[in-house]
């Protein structure tokens, strides 16, 4: 039977799936069923972080999957415990981790952490959190309510109490009260639009939050990783927030999540828990995974590739400035305004004809998220590909 026959047939259809069907990929370049190629410049949702079948991490892998896989959160994980040094340490926080599967569950224990630490703390109980409208923090029943946006609240209630949004940094002060168990945001909103929020306005933020003894929680799960340029980030905000959560590219493609945190005596044993958190397959990707990007980091390659793509966009931004209306984002995490959704659609389309991947997101925003080892032959390739791609718009 024909793929896309048995997809139809077997498979849930929650997913608006474009016609393509990718076998094979090497680095920021994909290959399809037929055989013909494309750059992908959106890493899997910002995942693919080291590039598709990255060496070291395929190499890790084979080796790990060789001895042991999986045993359970019963017993000690080495590769666990130096994941979860390698985190913490590249984000420079002093923190502990807890090692989930995606990023909606990092947040779930984020949102956990938080409310007991509400419970703990004081006679009058802190369950109230507070999240920005434009969010998005996943999809799972507590997670799709954490989410600013109305729309997605459609059937699925009831849901979790105590959710409440800010239209904005400047809004939160007014909603803080004695119920509040923390503040939940992304500093880049990525589903929301690829909107940075402002830099001082989150310092101010941060200090209000420590002074009221509200923890801050920041959802890192797309811009983590070095996707904006350091480990976190809060790092290049230069905050210092009570929990952290990530998934997306600290995994390079293998399901993880993680919640990292300041608060490390909240959760006890029977508090919190996961079958295949933190396995030994999962961590030993987020170990070489880290160990590539860090070297990235220090080799200067990362910010010198940053440099390389964001040129290379400006120039294309500034070539079509008649159908884009801004360039937004920040480090790797990059986004061109469209002026209309219709258009939005039809360049996504005409780019994966002449074989670029690109993604959607929010207020009409041509979404960049390619893997940060991309190399500057696969940037030229994409954007001269992209401006062939523009003349049918
Ligand atoms: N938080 C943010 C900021 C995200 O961008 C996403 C996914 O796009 C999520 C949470 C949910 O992650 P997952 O799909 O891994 O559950």
């Amino acid at each position: 039977m024909n793929i896309q026959t048995l997809d139809k047939k077997y498979v849930l259809p929650t997913y608006a799936r474009a016609d393509v069907e990718f076998v094979s990929g090497k680095n920021a370049t994909l290959f399809d069923r037929d055989g013909k190629k494309y750059i992908d410049f959106t890493s899997g949702i910002g995942v693919v972080s080291v590039g598709h079948a990255n060496e070291r991490v395929s190499h890790a892998l084979c080796e790990q999957v060789s001895k042991i896989t999986h045993i359970s959160n019963l017993y000690y994980i080495a590769p666990q415990a130096e994941a979860a040094q390698k985190v913490v340490e590249a984000s420079g926080y002093d923190m502990a981790c807890f090692f989930g599967n995606s990023g909606a569950e990092a947040n779930e224990g984020a949102i956990k952490i938080a409310r007991k630490h509400g419970e703990r703390d004081g006679e009058i109980k802190r369950y109230k959190i507070i999240t920005l409208n434009h969010s998005f923090h996943g999809r799972t029943i507590t997670t799709v309510k954490a989410t600013g946006q109305e729309a997605m609240h459609n059937y699925f209630g009831p849901f979790p109490d105590g959710f409440v949004y800010a239209d904005g940094i400047d809004e939160i002060e007014s909603l803080l009260d004695d119920h509040t168990a923390a503040v939940m945001i992304e500093l880049i909103q990525g589903e929301g639009g690829v909107e940075p929020q402002n830099k001082e306005k989150v310092q101010a933020l941060a200090k209000l939050l420590k002074e009221r003894q509200i923890p801050l929680i920041v959802d890192e799960v797309q811009t983590g990783a070095y996707r904006v340029g350091e480990f976190t980030a809060s790092q290049a905000y230069g905050i210092e927030p009570e929990i952290i959560t990530l998934a997306k590219g600290v995994g390079g493609g293998v399901p993880v999540g993680i919640v990292m945190t300041t608060l490390k005596e909240v959760l006890c044993a029977g508090d919190h828990g996961s079958t295949f958190g933190g396995n030994y397959l999962s961590s030993r990707a987020v170990c070489e995974v880290v160990d590539i990007l860090n070297e990235l980091k220090e080799s200067g390659e990362l910010d010198k590739t940053s440099v390389v793509f964001n040129n290379a966009l400006e120039e294309f931004y500034t070539k079509h400035q008649g159908v884009f209306t801004q360039k937004v984002g920040f480090g790797m995490m990059c986004g061109l305004r469209v002026k209309d959704g219709d258009t939005l659609t039809k360049i996504i389309n005409s780019a994966r004809k002449n074989g670029v991947m690109l993604l959607k997101a929010g207020r009409n925003t041509l979404r960049f998220l390619p893997p940060l080892t991309i190399t500057k032959e696969e940037i030229d390739e994409g954007f001269e590909s992209l401006h062939t791609a523009m003349s049918n718009i």
